[in-house]
C-alpha cells in the first residue's frame, strides 16, 4: 500500500515537474497591456504571459511562459494588482508607480 502511494506521488511529481504544461485561461480574466497579457487569478492579482495561445478548447499559455521571481529560485509567478484608477499593473506590495494617477496609492517621488 504504501508503495502505492509513494509511486503515485512520484507521478504527480513528474507532472507538475512538466515544463510544457498548458495553463488555459478565461477570456474575460484576460487583458493586454505594457507589450504583455495579465491573467486575472482572483482578489486583484494578477499573472503575466507573453505568449497567448489558441485551440479547440480555448486560449491558453504555457506555465513555462508566465512570468516568475527574478529574485526566486523556485518557479514562483511574479504577481501583480492592478490600479483601479490608472489600471497600471504594479508589483504585490508596492504602491501605483505611475506618476500620473490620481490615486492615494502613488509612490511619492
Ligand atoms: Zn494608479
Amino acid at each position: 500500500m504504501n508503495k502505492l502511494i509513494l509511486t503515485l506521488l512520484a507521478m504527480a511529481f513528474v507532472a507538475t515537474g512538466t515544463a510544457s504544461d498548458r495553463m488555459y485561461i478565461d477570456e474575460n480574466e484576460l487583458y493586454s497591456s505594457q507589450n504583455a497579457f495579465h491573467i486575472h487569478i482572483g482578489h486583484n492579482e494578477y499573472i503575466r504571459t507573453e505568449i497567448i495561445h489558441k485551440d479547440k478548447t480555448g486560449l491558453y499559455t504555457y506555465e513555462n511562459d508566465i512570468t516568475t521571481k527574478l529574485d526566486s529560485l523556485s518557479s514562483t509567478y511574479e504577481k501583480t494588482w492592478k490600479c483601479p484608477y490608472c489600471h497600471q499593473q504594479n508589483p504585490m506590495k508596492e504602491k501605483c508607480s505611475n506618476v500620473d494617477c490620481p490615486s492615494k496609492y502613488q509612490v511619492k517621488k
